[in-house]
């Protein structure tokens, strides 16, 4: 399979590492110049651009947190006046408000640049057609896949997510080689193609899957390569940083070549914030190196992983980030929609009439995530006529799409039924193991 920046993805070690430290100096000294929150941290820290000799010295920098950009909600980490500013895209973020994310021209170009690096790696050529069913609006999967691949000189079938027998249908007439989307949709969509009677081997032309934007286990890879009859890698990215493209596997399927002239990777210890001894497990912190519109320093992914430098068979020479193995916080991703429990928990202290005491409980039905939310109501209204309740559920309902984007399915239960807890409140149960057997993964 053809590289497509050889220049780059099998660039020297050192070499690589010395532009990743021209590229540094640089934006810390752009962001330091254009970006007061930044200013004022950095000089809290009594630190300066110049003080940034060498990529460990990165260590003297702030970290970022997703609190950071819904307290300047909406643009106001933003280093470009908005009339450079040619995109915008949002993520749901921790409470009501959403994470939004800004891009230049360039941001955008380097956005494709670094898509296009994971489509091809992941196998696809602009022989391909790529049938791209995840969301196109203010989630970045769409937009972020389109140019990348539009780059390659794909066929692009912008199906957007949804509407599944007809997703089915277009792969079929079309002859879709490519299908990109969230790896549970996926599974889904491998369901209705059972469904409608379909052979995958004989009636459609699928090659190659691109998943991404959640967590998946290996055992849903295989899942999905066999019900489809593709090869499934895995991709990693997330608003704050781009979008998709941050990282993405080669047909090895052993890890995600990280974009590293584009992005510095550290590894820490959450609880401490130290970098762990190389190859070891802990959070993700992300330095963009080139941003225009948002370029974050030290961005606190709340993703735990490990990456690993090894050289790779396939002849790339950048770090690779192992299968996401969890999170530092208890944000859910459901149907690729982020929920943090706060968000619900914030909708329900809004609400007369209901308790605080809830329970989350997700789960996948027929390859469909489902959000079930228990909550307790106070002892007047259960008692109080049908009525009452029936239009208490619909209001809830109602906030918490709002919120979340999500239908949640919300059982009222009856006051000092949901279990108490005698330490920390266990408020979530996820049953779908979406990090199984990650934990005890192989090195690479
Ligand atoms: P997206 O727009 O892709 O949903 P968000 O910024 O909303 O991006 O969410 C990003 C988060 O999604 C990441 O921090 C991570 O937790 C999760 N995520 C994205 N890609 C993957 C992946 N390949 N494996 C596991 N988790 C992922
Ligand atoms: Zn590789």
């Amino acid at each position: 399979m053809p590289i497509w920046n050889p220049a780059i993805e099998q660039m020297k070690r050192s070499e690589l590492k010395e532009l990743q430290l021209a590229k540094l100096k640089q934006n810390v000294k752009y962001v330091y110049d254009n970006v007061s929150f930044y200013r004022k941290k950095m000089d809290e820290l009594k630190v300066k651009p110049e003080d940034i000799k060498s990529l460990e010295d990165i260590r003297k920098l702030p970290f970022t947190k997703k609190s950071d950009l819904r307290d300047n909600y909406p643009f106001g980490l933003f280093a470009t006046p908005m009339k450079k500013v040619v995109r915008i895209h949002a993520s749901s973020g921790t409470t009501g408000k959403s994470t939004v994310v800004g891009y230049t021209r360039r941001d955008i170009e380097n956005w494709a640049e670094m898509v296009a690096r994971i489509a091809s790696a992941a196998g696809v050529t602009e022989d391909d057609i790529a049938q791209i069913a995840f969301g196109y609006g203010l989630f970045t999967g769409g937009f972020g896949l389109h140019y990348g691949l539009e780059k390659i000189g794909v066929t692009i079938v912008p199906a957007s997510s949804g509407n599944t027998k007809r997703q089915v249908q277009l792969m079929q007439d079309f002859g879709a080689t490519v299908l990109v989307c969230t790896p549970s949709y996926a599974l889904h969509i491998a369901d209705v193609v059972k469904e409608c009677g379909l052979n995958p081997k004989k009636d459609l032309k699928l090659k190659f899957g691109l998943f991404g934007a959640e967590p998946w286990s290996e055992s849903i890879r295989k899942e999905i390569e066999k019900n489809l009859n593709i090869i499934a890698t895995d991709n990693y990215g997330m608003s704050e940083l781009i979008g998709p493209g941050v990282a993405g596997e080669c047909l090895e399927k052993n890890g995600m070549h990280i974009n590293e002239d584009f992005f510095f990777v550290e590894v820490i210890n959450p609880e401490t914030g130290e970098w762990v001894k190389e190859g070891e497990k802990g959070e993700l912190v992300i330095t963009p190196l080139e941003k225009e519109a948002l370029p974050l320093l030290r961005y606190r992914t709340g993703d735990l992983s490990k990456v690993c430098y090894e050289p790779c068979k396939c002849g790339r020479t950048t770090g690779r980030i192992m299968k996401i193995m969890g999170r530092t916080d208890d944000m859910l991703i459901v149907r690729g929609v982020n929920v943090f429990p706060s968000q619900i928990e914030e909708v329900l202290l809004d609400v007369e009439g209901v308790a605080p005491h809830y329970l989350i409980i997700v789960d996948r039905k027929d390859n469909i995530d489902y959000l079930e939310l228990w909550v307790e109501v106070v002892d007047s209204i259960f008692f109080d006529e049908m009525k009452k309740l029936v239009e208490l559920e619909e209001k809830i309902v109602d906030r918490l799409f709002t919120v979340l984007g999500l239908k949640v399915k919300l059982k009222l239960v009856e006051p000092k039924s949901i279990e108490r807890s005698q330490g920390k409140a266990k408020r979530i149960i996820d049953k779908r193991d979406v990090y199984e057997n990650q934990n005890n993964s192989k090195n690479c």
